[in-house]
């Protein structure tokens, strides 16, 4: 963060950067949030402990924040406990949570798995919009394509732990240059496509354990060559401002 390298930094020092500079919001809100307390002191607790406010100062920075991500009867909701609310509720709480101190980067983890598609797009559009209110950078971590490509300016793709691919979200769906990312949007399933079969990647991610000694792609990929056995890939540019790991030509997969 900032060129400081946040490995092996103490507890104390991890607590500041926490919440003041990255922030987190998880794929399960109902997990995420303390079912004891009403909602309204887990708010006002993290604007105590980074910010040092008082309660009542707490109090409506926490209201201001339930209305800025678009809580309806924001100052009720702060007496509630988190079972009263719907999932959707949720996550807006913890948007809400994670953008108290107005964090440089929100880290969100799948934040709309656990939601149905309607809140779905209902939460990536406030996203969206509080990025520009609090210039917040985000990191999305999502296995949906369809988030990506709504949300996002810039794509890692990543298997087995390993990046396989980096480039533009207009690169990365309209110029693809690694097998993994070819295959996968060839899995989106499209409404003006007659084929009776969805297109799959064959095989099973590899255990992190035991990863294979060439690239971790490799068992999976139908472009593999003998070489691809011999050691992982190096990232390397292509084109203007794109990287990808894969021993084959960009141009081969296309043929
Ligand atoms: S390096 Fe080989 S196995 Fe890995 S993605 Fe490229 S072609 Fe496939």
């Amino acid at each position: 963060m900032n060129d400081r390298e946040l490995l092996g930094l103490k507890e104390k020092s991890l607590n500041k950067i926490r919440a003041e500079e990255i922030a987190m919001i998880f794929q399960d809100p109902m997990t995420s949030l303390n079912p004891y307390l009403k909602v309204g002191e887990q708010l006002m607790e993290v604007l105590k402990y980074h910010k040092g406010l008082s309660k009542a100062e707490a109090f409506n920075e926490s209201v201001r924040m339930l209305d800025a991500v678009k809580m309806p009867e924001a100052r009720k909701r702060m007496g509630m406990y988190p079972h009263e609310f719907s999932g959707g509720m949720r996550q807006r709480v913890m948007i809400a949570m994670a953008l108290l101190c107005q964090p440089k980067l929100l880290i969100a983890d799948e934040p709309t798995t656990a939601l149905d598609v309607t809140v779905q797009a209902q939460i990536m559009g406030l996203l969206n919009e509080l990025k520009q209110e609090f210039n917040t950078a985000i990191i999305m971590i999502t296995h949906d394509l369809g988030v990506v490509a709504s949300v996002c300016d810039k794509v890692l793709v990543m298997y087995a732990g390993r990046t396989m691919e980096y480039g533009t979200v207009q690169d990365i769906f309209y110029r693809p240059t690694h097998p993994y990312t070819l295959g996968l949007l060839e899995a989106i399933p499209s409404l003006d496509d007659a084929k009776e079969e969805l297109h799959t990647i064959p095989g099973n991610p590899p255990n992190l354990l035991h990863l294979p000694k060439g690239c971790p792609f490799v068992p999976r990929c139908e472009f593999s060559v003998e070489t691809c056995l011999s050691k992982p890939p190096s990232l390397d540019h292509f084109g203007e401002h794109q990287l990808r790991a894969c021993y084959r030509k960009a141009e081969e997969l296309r043929a």
